[in-house]
């Protein structure tokens, strides 16, 4: 590694030493993979400074079980976007495949680094140590780190006081673009970059696999267009349909999370759209999810313990046994479920469902299954495209019911089975075991006798699981235990700390 060929050759520093060091800048780049509203990006052109634009590909997080290929995939394609249209102004964004803090160090053996700019990022403990390491080393250094507010969500804050008008402020600022004429690229030869970039990225993360979505901000803008343009009219009535939800919603949320766009780009864009409709009522709806967005990060930045524990420590003594075989039934849909299944399938084959249909396999594996949210959370972030910290654990913890703030909502997967896929459209495509089903027995599989099995090709316990559980029992019995529990003082006393901290109390009003 180049940091260690530094280090055992002692000439090198020396060397470099009797050069004046170049001062530059750099833009670190993590979640904020665009040119366009980016206030790292305008703020270190005006700095004047010539300037170095940074990607790391960190070992540590590609080790995380929380991240796959798919996101590696998503981001390299982001990137590979950006440089194709930074081309123009002779420059580039510098893909690393290092940790970030060595890389830094080796950095500014080379340069004088001044200035670093980034987001601020609300993400797993594993970025939050990265970053204090890296506070650290740039304090040590005399280096400049700012860091940016990131689509309104508000470092430090102690209560929601204001916050609901302050995240519209943010909104309805002017969007910051970079005004390329002053980019002056920092000198990084070929030489040096092959030095420092570390080892080549696995071949996987330069695959395109098409049933994903693309990464990067011409698709971003792509889906942006046509959502507003017409696919949000059917936006209400499919929402929580698997199957039409994946034309009608936005599909805005790698995007998003990656930051291919900023929250502020869509809202915008919203305004913009809803004065040219008439049908506003879908696209108040979907504005209030991007807000929805937002809020729950903003949870996350002030409590980000719920990667690990629950929210409402009063739910801590409530037992549950881990049963492998349960469990691994469910990560691989294969619980007899035929809605459950279709859900994991499709999200293993293509990154995506729907907000009703995440809720529903959260709520199937924590109560009918009554096994911890904590399995299925690292699975759930490992399969889906869009998978952003702090929406996923307080999005989880509430629907594995131990917030002690929310409704807690035990999904019958057989009633939205018959509700939101009626034809079984969405199980077929996903199951296919199941295609030759007629759609009496679409839901309930299990309900067809041995001639009709034959009839129609297959064996359930065989071809298709026999289901796992008994649905109705299961559910009754978390029912019992979750209502129970939320009335003991312990869970209550902690609901008062959650409402005084996450929420807006009357009085503010
Ligand atoms: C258990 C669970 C885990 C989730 N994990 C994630 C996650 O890791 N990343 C993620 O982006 N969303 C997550 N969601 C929220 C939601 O399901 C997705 O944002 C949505 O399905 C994405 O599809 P879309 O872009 O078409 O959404 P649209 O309905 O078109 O909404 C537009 C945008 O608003 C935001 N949004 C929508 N619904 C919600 C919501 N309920 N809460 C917060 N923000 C919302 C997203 O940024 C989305 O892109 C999770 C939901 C559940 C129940």
């Amino acid at each position: 590694m180049f940091s260690r060929f530094f280090l055992s050759k002692p000439k090198l520093p020396l060397l470099v030493c009797l050069f004046v060091k170049q001062e530059i800048s750099i833009v670190w780049f993590k979640r904020d993979l665009r040119l366009r509203d980016h206030q790292p990006l305008v703020e270190a052109m005006n700095c004047k400074l010539p300037t170095l634009f940074v990607y790391c590909f960190e070992p540590s997080l590609i080790a995380d079980p929380h991240y796959a290929v798919r996101h590696w995939q998503f981001i390299f394609q982001s990137l590979e976007g950006m440089n194709l249209e930074l081309k123009q102004f002779n420059t580039k964004v510098h893909i690393f495949h290092r940790e970030t803090v060595s890389l830094f160090q080796d950095l500014h053996q080379i340069y004088d680094i001044k200035k670093v700019f980034s987001y601020e990022e609300t993400g797993l403990k594993i970025t939050y140590n990265r970053d204090k390491k890296f506070s650290t080393f740039c304090k040590k250094q005399n280096i400049q780190w700012t860091e940016y507010q990131c689509n309104g969500i508000e470092r430090g804050r102690k209560n929601r006081f204001k916050w609901s008008e302050s995240w519209h402020e943010f909104m309805e600022q002017p969007l910051l673009h970079p005004n390329w004429e002053h980019h002056i690229p920092a000198d990084l030869s070929t030489e040096l970059f092959d030095k420092l970039k570390g080892k080549k990225l696995p071949s996987s993360f330069l695959e395109k696999n098409k049933n994903f979505q693309e990464g990067g901000e011409p698709k971003a803008w792509a889906y942006l267009r046509s959502f507003y343009g017409s696919r949000f009219k059917n936006y209400s009535n499919h929402i929580s349909k698997p199957h039409w939800s994946r034309k009608s919603c936005s599909r805005l949320s790698p995007y998003i999370a990656w930051g291919n766009l900023s929250i502020r780009q869509v809202y915008q864009k919203y305004q913009q759209a809803r004065v040219q409709t008439s049908r506003k009522s879908p696209l108040d709806n979907f504005s209030s999810r991007l807000r929805w967005h937002c809020h729950f990060i903003q949870k996350f930045e002030m409590e980000d313990r719920m990667e690990f524990e629950n929210i409402n420590r009063g739910y801590d003594d409530l037992k549950r046994k881990f049963e492998p075989e349960k469990f691994l039934a469910w990560k691989r849909g294969r619980t007899g479920f035929p809605m459950v299944d279709a859900c994991m399938r499709a999200l293993i084959e293509t990154g995506y469902i729907n907000f009703r249909m995440r809720a529903m396999i959260v709520s199937f594996l924590t109560h009918n299954l009554w096994q911890h949210w904590k399995e299925g959370a690292v699975w759930l972030a490992s399969l889906f495209l869009d998978f952003e910290p702090g929406i996923h654990y307080p999005q989880i913890q509430m629907q594995a019911g131990v917030t002690g703030i929310n409704t807690v909502r035990i999904y019958n997967p057989l009633k939205q089975s018959k509700e939101q896929d009626p034809e079984g459209i969405f199980i077929k495509k996903y199951v296919p075991e199941l295609e030759n089903l007629p759609t009496q027995f679409i839901h309930e599989p299990w309900l067809t006798t041995n001639l009709e099995q034959q009839l129609y090709k297959i064996k359930i316990g065989i071809d298709y699981p026999a289901p796992i559980i008994d649905l109705n029992k299961a559910a009754k019995e978390a029912r019992d235990k979750i209502w129970a529990k939320r009335k003991e003082a312990a869970v209550r006393i902690e609901s008062k700390r959650i409402l005084k901290r996450h929420t807006v109390p009357n009085r503010w009003v």
